[in-house]
């Protein structure tokens, strides 16, 4: 079994062993190098402590002092090398409350949470692996090193882990792993918020992001995401569905790319459907308003697990969009386009194809025609740079002001009445056309009264 190391990895390797020293890549690298992925990092594990790492290398950072580990520089790339430690008892199910070095490497792999983690490699003596990690990488499952109960009680973020290697990696959890996990995911609720998100997020992005259905079975949504929870008790009574909001929603994910913002919109684009939920004589479950409940819903989500504004604002964004349907005509589009935003808009059109793709197949040929000529005549408005926005307008403040407009909030319903002709009539796009004495008079100044006239068809 030979793998090939980066460079500079085997230069530090080389370094400390001529050194006399032990020292092995370590860790998911070697997992990712086994299965043929590209490592994001490649972690040294050593039994030099800091000082002596420190000693042979020119440039080095202090990242983790204290846990033994210290960056080696190689101009901007880093690697970091830790000595082998074991961590002392854990306060809290988070961290432990004191790590102490030790001189084996076994003990140091022992305190690795799953055994495709915890294996090490260097060129002299190949792979070293104590665990069964290759035996699971073949099995593909997921399984604690040690106890599994105890090692979730250490550190309740490896909870999270195993979930989102699950994902990423399409394993399955091995059954031990997953009953202690379902013991033991209440006591999510001590882990952070931000690193929740960090998990989160990589299981959504994932190559399996219907994994969310397996932390809903064992009780990690409970905790991480209550909501979601809601939308898998959820049935959708009504033609256009054929699943539960929360299976919508799973099936949604699988349907559009794994990028961060698309993911989290399908994740959180009904999510206000419970909420809203009401059913008529018929039996018929409608949702009226959901677009906007969930908008609220996701806005609470996303400060509760801390995540940025931008990202939440592009996503609430997408989701307040996302069941907007108007017929494919140019001027339509522009006003949507407008309204959403031209960067956001070709994201809404990603989002409604996955979304409608997770419905029942009533209409589905025609909802997926109406998002396919909707798609067009974006592309022909973006292609021609029609004007969508105020600052494509030939027209600005400072013009109106000229003409003897008082500054103030009329210029803005001004400029606002020339955009909204504009946008259905392009052709009037030049200062000739809009500020003609006469028109600005009648037509804008007249009209900015009643600004915001956006008809839907
Ligand atoms: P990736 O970097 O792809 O997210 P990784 O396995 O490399 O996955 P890191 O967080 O970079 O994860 O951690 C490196 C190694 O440290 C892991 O492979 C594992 O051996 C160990 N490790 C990380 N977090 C924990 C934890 N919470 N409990 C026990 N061991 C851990
Ligand atoms: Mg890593």
């Amino acid at each position: 079994m030979r793998i090939i190391l980066p460079n500079n990895a085997k230069k530090i390797l080389d370094t400390m062993h001529q050194a006399g020293y032990e020292a092995y890549v370590v860790g998911g690298c070697v997992r990712d190098a086994m299965l043929g992925r590209e490592p994001g990092d490649w972690d040294i594990t050593t039994n030099a402590v800091p000082a002596d790492i420190k000693k042979l290398f020119g440039r080095t950072i202090d990242t983790g002092i204290e846990h033994g580990t210290v960056t080696v520089m190689f101009g901007k790339e880093g690697y970091e090398v830790t000595t082998y430690r074991v961590d002392g008892k854990y306060e809290d199910n988070r961290h432990p409350s004191e790590v102490t070095f030790t001189k084996s490497l076994v003990e140091d792999m022992k305190r690795r949470d799953f055994t495709i983690n915890a294996m090490a490699y260097n060129e002299e003596e190949g792979l070293i692996d104590k665990f069964g990690g290759i035996e699971d990488l073949e099995q593909k499952v997921i399984r604690c090193v040690g106890e599994p109960r105890e090692r979730f009680s250490e550190d309740a973020l490896r909870i999270m882990r195993a979930i989102r290697f699950a994902a990423q990696l399409g394993y399955s959890i091995e059954d031990e792993t997953k009953a202690a996990i379902k013991e033991l995911a209440p006591t999510l609720e001590k882990i952070s918020a931000e690193r929740i998100q960090v998990e989160l997020v990589k299981l959504l992005v994932s190559d399996h992001p219907d994994m969310i259905r397996l932390a809903y079975e064992l009780g990690i949504t409970k905790v991480i995401l209550p909501e979601f929870d809601e939308c898998m008790k959820t049935e959708q009574n009504n033609v256009h569905h054929a699943f539960s909001v929360g299976e919508h929603i799973i099936q949604s994910m699988l349907n559009i790319r794994p990028d961060k913002v698309l993911r989290l919109t399908m994740l959180l684009h009904d999510i206000g459907k419970p909420q809203v939920l009401s059913v008529d004589d018929k039996g018929t479950s409608h949702f009226y308003g959901h677009q906007i409940t969930s908008v609220e819903v996701a806005r609470d989500v996303f400060r509760r697990l801390k995540f940025d504004r931008k990202t939440m604002d592009q996503v609430c964004n997408l989701i307040r969009y996302h069941d907007e349907r108007f017929p494919a005509k140019e001027s339509n589009v522009r006003r949507a386009i407008n309204r959403v935003g031209a960067e956001d808009f070709p994201l809404l059109m990603e989002v409604r194809e996955a979304d409608t793709l997770a419905q029942s197949d009533y209409q589905r040929d025609d909802k997926l025609k109406l998002i396919e000529d909707t798609k067009k005549i974006y592309e022909e408005i973006i292609a021609r740079k029609d004007c969508v926005t105020l600052s494509d307008l030939k027209v600005n403040g400072k013009d109106l002001i000229e003409k003897g407009i008082t500054p103030g909030k009329q210029i803005g319903s001004v400029l606002n009445a020339m955009l909204m002709d504009v946008l259905d009539n392009p052709e009037h796009n030049s200062r000739e056309y809009l500020l003609e004495p006469e028109r600005l008079r009648d037509k804008y100044l007249g009209m900015g009264e009643k600004e915001d006239n956006c008809e839907k068809n």
